[in-house]
């Protein structure tokens, strides 16, 4: 019986059968990010104005895993002005407009991190040069250290 009215559903409305439930699973921001990895550490909030990260540092941070073949993570993303202080921060850290992340890729030297990111990220955004992570970021104009 439910068959049957199923299809006089479709017949009815041209839709392709039954609506399935979209699984999202809501804590992610992409494919291999969560939004917990991009909270502040010290009051956990996502981004100023509770803004997600943007799509493009998103997609960056998707390309070097792809690019690598190995898990990235995220050290720090979105800073309050209270925690970009406290762990010594630039005084206008993109960090604190919630579209920076520092990261490391398993088993790849910061070095070669920075190499690939410096060319992905090209004119439009940040990149940080550090010992032991790479900083990027999506101002919208190209910055290197
Ligand atoms: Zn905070
Ligand atoms: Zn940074």
């Amino acid at each position: 019986m439910k068959k049957l009215i199923a299809l006089i559903l479709k017949l009815l409305t041209g839709s392709k059968g039954p609506v399935e439930p979209v699984m999202l699973d809501e804590g992610m921001l992409s494919g291999n990010f969560s939004a917990d990895e991009f909270r502040c550490k010290c009051c956990g909030q996502l981004h100023p104005s509770g803004v997600m990260p943007p799509r493009e540092l998103l997609d960056i941070l998707e390309d070097t895993r792809a690019h690598f073949g190995a898990p990235v993570s995220i050290s720090s993303g979105y800073r309050c002005s209270r925690h970009n202080a406290r762990v010594g921060g630039a005084k206008a850290s993109r960090h604190m407009e919630g579209d920076a992340a520092d990261i490391q890729v398993k088993g790849v030297s910061a070095s070669k991190v920075y190499a690939y990111i410096a060319k992905r990220v090209g004119d439009r955004g940040g990149v940080g040069r550090y010992n032991s992570f790479t900083h990027v970021d999506v101002r919208g104009y190209k910055a290197r250290w």
